[in-house]
């Protein structure tokens, strides 16, 4: 793949020219340095830009709220008490689901909990939980809490995988190993979809696979995944996954999550789980009965009636994902990422690592790069220059390219800063 690339802005500039997707980009409020020259945005695996159109899908709720008040529920252009579902069929293509396994709701680290509540059901033999080591703290709180709450220990009951001494990226061999040791006493396995610190995809379909033959119930955080990779949720078969939408999927600060139970559990209602109005039988919700009664299906699993705001946001940026397609997306990043990986390892400087798998299969969009000694001072330099990533402890950089507004040409230009900024 390497000796597919060219390392000039010029070839960069072509390929800009020549992929359609690259219009995109200008359906997006790129953010300005002080000179008022557009930054290269590689932060979109923390906070995706906004789409120019959202202003005006949440525009016209605030209009229907000031025209209709409550009656807005029925006549609102798009009417709220139903307003989730315009979001079903477009999140259920995005990840791979059938549209009865999916639901936006809340937000991450809640629907993670509400999704243990049904599927981490430990017993004396079987309580453990595996993830990743170096998993997002709010997923270890989360796991290592749950753990607690069920009287288990997370210092016997946690099982963390670590990659093998000297490689930064855990092999699914090494994964399944584990799983072939530990899974009968595994309650449930929970990894990222992609790790957030190094980059790494995993290879759902198989550690699903491998899990499921132990008899461990599997669930994914896909904060680093949804609106990344092209991901089929159903076929591979994990009983839940989770994600949040200011991310890849740009619906806003702190917008609402997405949550995905697999079909096979649509009609469990003897599992159990918290509850909430707006998971009630639609038919009789508002006759207000004592008793519950799930709708089948993901959402079954609602709490409350969802903030409007935000979903409308989050409409405006997954019409673009309808229409650019993910599949073409995911293409489109493979070669941006890539070109980002050839330009970085051409420097050819020993002080630099990626710590992101090679294998395409095996990344999303972000590079995380290690940078020995003077990493931090190498940032601070991209930052003056008007490149948005970041930095995380230890030693990493996380940029990410991503193909709905990122170019090229952003990733040679990434690329050349980032040599002269290693020349301090
Ligand atoms: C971003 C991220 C979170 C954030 O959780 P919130 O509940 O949305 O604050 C959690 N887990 C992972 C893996 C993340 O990448």
């Amino acid at each position: 793949m390497p000796d597919a690339f060219e390392p000039t802005r010029a070839y960069a500039r072509r390929m800009d020219a020549e992929d359609p997707l690259s219009a995109f980009r200008d359906r997006f409020l790129i953010p300005r340095r002080p000179d008022g020259s557009e930054v290269v945005y590689f932060a979109g695996n923390s906070l995706g830009l906004q789409p120019k159109t959202t202003r005006a899908y949440v525009e016209a709720e605030l209009e229907d709220w000031a025209k209709y008040g409550v009656e807005g529920h029925f006549h609102a252009r798009h009417p709220w008490m139903p307003y989730h579902e315009f979001l079903t069929e477009q999140t259920a293509r995005l990840v791979g689901a059938k549209p009865v396994e999916v639901v936006v709701m809340n937000s991450l680290t809640v629907n993670l909990h509400l999704m243990m509540v049904s599927f981490y059901r430990p017993t004396p033999e079987r309580h453990k939980i595996i993830i990743e080591g170096h998993a997002f703290p709010s997923d270890r709180y989360a796991v290592a809490s749950q753990i607690r709450f069920h009287g288990y220990d997370p210092a016997e009951a946690l099982i963390e995988l670590h990659p093998r001494p000297g490689e930064a990226t855990l092999r699914t061999e090494d994964i399944e190993a584990v799983l072939a040791r530990e899974g009968s006493a595994t309650a449930l396995v929970m990894l990222g979809g992609v790790n957030y610190y190094t980059g790494q995809a995993f290879e759902m379909d198989r550690i699903t696979r491998a899990a499921r033959a132990q008899g461990c119930a599997v669930g994914f955080d896909l904060a680093h995944a949804a609106g990344n990779l092209a991901l089929r949720l159903h076929e591979w078969g994990p009983d839940f996954a989770v994600w949040c939408s200011y991310k890849y999927l740009n619906a806003g600060p702190g917008s609402l999550a997405g949550c995905f139970v697999h079909e096979r559990h649509a009609r469990r209602f003897d599992l159990p789980r918290f509850a909430g109005w707006w998971g009630h039988d639609k038919a009789t919700r508002f006759r207000m009965p004592d008793t519950f009664a799930p709708i089948p299906g993901a959402e079954g699993w609602q709490l409350s009636n969802p903030p409007i705001l935000p979903l409308a946001a989050l409409r405006a940026s997954m019409d673009l994902f309808d229409e650019a397609g993910i599949g073409r997306l995911r293409a489109r990043s493979e070669r941006l990422t890539g070109f980002l990986a050839f330009l970085l390892e051409r420097l050819g400087h020993d002080a630099v690592a990626i710590l992101t798998p090679d294998d395409p299969r095996q990344r999303g969009c972000q590079l995380s790069i290690r940078v020995r000694e003077g990493g931090r001072a190498v940032f601070d330099r991209l930052t003056a220059a008007g490149i948005v990533c970041d930095w995380r402890e230890p030693d990493a950089i996380r940029a990410a390219p991503v193909p709905l507004y990122n170019t090229f040409e952003d990733v040679f230009r990434f690329a050349e800063v980032f040599a002269d900024a290693l020349e301090g």
